[in-house]
């Protein structure tokens, strides 16, 4: 009897947010047409697709938060909402004819590289596939992250998390907790309070919150946009310029920060009457060492009297109550009827690097398990031959558009595989010397800056303090670093031989 051999693709890309997407667009367009998306989901978007909780929208401007080869003039408002984000990308995948080559509802469960065969071995919950290339898109704020709060398994109401909104749960007149006050929850406490009966705030850490500037754009500005050559292009550049400069406070002069603080704190003041509620409000920390939130309704909903805001720690989840301390020791009791999750994700610790085997057989959480994630570029990691991690270590932005940091890396890892193919290679990995300084240098470079040294703890620094997220500069210096791949930081693998004769480039 025969076995049929698997699949075996030239690239297989897991993902279809903004990342996977763009990939397989620059791919088609080099007319490397040999590749599949795989996407868990039941439908392209990536986190726009998971986080549809109320409200959900982003905090970068639209213009600016999307591909700069699909520029949409129709865009609504000036911070789109997430139904907005996601009909772009489904729009941006049908134009560019991706979607016979995307596989929905089909999950990466393991990868593992095969130094005989020089290929990927991927297995997904539809099969077993092959491919020479893996490009992991799966995105840094993928994998929720729930507290293992005692007791929480003898909860008898319900819980869910925001980027896993429970729709058919009806919230109207219950007692609902929303554990967590990040960029997540400030977006949908204001709906919670509308619905719930009383909502109980668990707040750990006071955010920073700005004003948000939004506003509907009218009819003749999207006709503009259409009619106006060039002008999108200046509007988008703007905005990006006016981003570029947050970084000065963040990492060059963390005292000019303190301007973006009063302008918090006025607002924080003017939209919070109580002295009291507004003390638990006020940050303990400097503006920019987590994200900056930005939001015109949270601060109003917490006001409401239906709304109590807890500070003490939280101890203990009983069968229909949250149990919590105060400073002095002093236990209080407060009755829920639903736990609403909006603690975050798994960042430092991503579960799909428990899923990929490198050249070793170990897994890349097994390899990043005492110094922490690390990548040349945030997307090729030592050990992992034409492993691409798109969006991988320190290319997160605390002030501006991701979408600015996943195209570099495309554009790096399209003219990385043409330098391949023109020397006749088959596979590279980075040198543990190239990855190594690389990661030294950006270490260096995030020691004096607010998210080091702002006094916070935040998902952008893991068990060990160390900041694996951030990209440390402005987002120009990441795309003037990425626009050439130079084969000297890598160990490739020539074409005709065998494993063995692994060379240095
Ligand atoms: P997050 O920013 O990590 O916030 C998690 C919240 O949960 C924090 O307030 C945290 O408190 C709290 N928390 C976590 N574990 C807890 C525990 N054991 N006990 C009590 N509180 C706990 O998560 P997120 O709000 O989902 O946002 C994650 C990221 O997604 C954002 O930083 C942003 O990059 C992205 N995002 C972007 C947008 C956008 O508009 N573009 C919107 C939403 C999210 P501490 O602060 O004390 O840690």
């Amino acid at each position: 009897m025969t076995t049929a051999l698997p699949e075996h693709i030239e690239t297989v890309i897991v993902g279809s947010g903004f990342a996977g997407l763009c990939t397989a667009i620059k791919l088609d367009e080099a007319g490397r047409h040999d590749y599949l998306v795989v996407e868990r989901d039941s439908e392209v978007g990536g986190t726009w697709h998971a986080n549809s909780y109320p409200d959900c929208a982003c905090d970068v401007p639209s213009h600016l938060y999307s591909f700069s080869f699909a520029p949409n003039p129709d865009w609504r408002h000036a911070f789109s909402r997430q139904p907005q984000i996601l009909d772009y990308l489904r729009r941006v995948a049908r134009d560019h004819g991706l979607t016979p080559k995307i596989r929905l509802n089909t999950a990466m469960t393991g990868a593992a590289w095969d130094e005989i065969e020089r290929r990927w071995v991927i297995e997904t919950s539809a099969g077993t596939m092959t491919a020479d290339r893996l490009v992991l898109a799966t995105g840094g704020l993928s994998e929720p992250s729930v507290p293992d709060l005692p007791g929480l398994a003898r909860f008898t109401g319900t819980t869910f998390h925001s980027a896993t909104w429970d729709h058919d749960h009806d919230l109207a007149g219950e007692r609902v907790a929303v554990i967590g006050t990040g960029a997540s929850a400030i977006q949908f406490v204001p709906h919670v309070q509308r619905h719930a009966g009383r909502l109980s705030v668990f707040q750990r850490t006071a955010p920073w919150v700005l004003p948000r500037r939004d506003r509907e754009y009218r009819a003749i500005e999207r006709r503009l946009n259409r009619l106006v050559p060039g002008l999108q292009r200046a509007i988008r550049a703007r905005m990006y310029a006016l981003r570029e400069m947050w970084l000065i406070g963040f990492v060059v002069s963390p005292s000019l920060l303190k301007l973006g603080e009063r302008v918090a704190l006025r607002h924080l003041a003017k939209q919070v009457p109580d002295p009291q509620l507004r003390a638990k409000l006020t940050p303990n920390f400097r503006l920019g060492c987590k994200r900056v939130l930005l939001s015109n309704d949270y601060y109003p909903a917490l006001s409401q009297p239906n709304v109590e805001v807890v500070t003490d720690r939280l101890v203990e989840v009983r069968s229909r109550a949250i149990v919590t301390e105060s400073a002095d020791g002093t236990r209080s009791e407060h009755p829920v009827d639903t736990i609403i999750f909006g603690t975050g994700f798994h960042v430092t610790d991503p579960p799909s690097a428990s899923r990929v085997r490198g050249r070793d057989g170990r897994t890349l959480a097994e390899h990043w398990a005492e110094g922490g994630m690390s990548a040349l570029h945030g997307m090729a990691i030592a050990g992992f031959p034409n492993l691409f991690m798109l969006v991988g270590p320190n290319t997160g932005l605390g002030h501006n558009s991701i979408v600015l940091m996943i195209e570099a890396q495309v554009r790096y890892l399209l003219d990385l595989l043409s330098q391949l193919d023109a020397n006749g290679l088959a596979a590279a990995e980075p040198t543990v010397a190239a990855q190594t300084g690389y990661n030294d240098r950006l270490q260096r470079k995030l020691e004096r800056t607010v998210w080091n040294a702002g006094g916070c703890q935040s998902w952008y620094l893991d068990a060990n303090g160390r900041n694996t997220t951030l990209w440390p500069t402005f987002t120009f210096e990441f795309m003037r670093q990425l626009r050439h791949a130079d084969l000297a930081d890598y160990e490739v693998q020539p074409a005709t031989t065998t494993p063995r004769e692994r060379i240095p480039a």
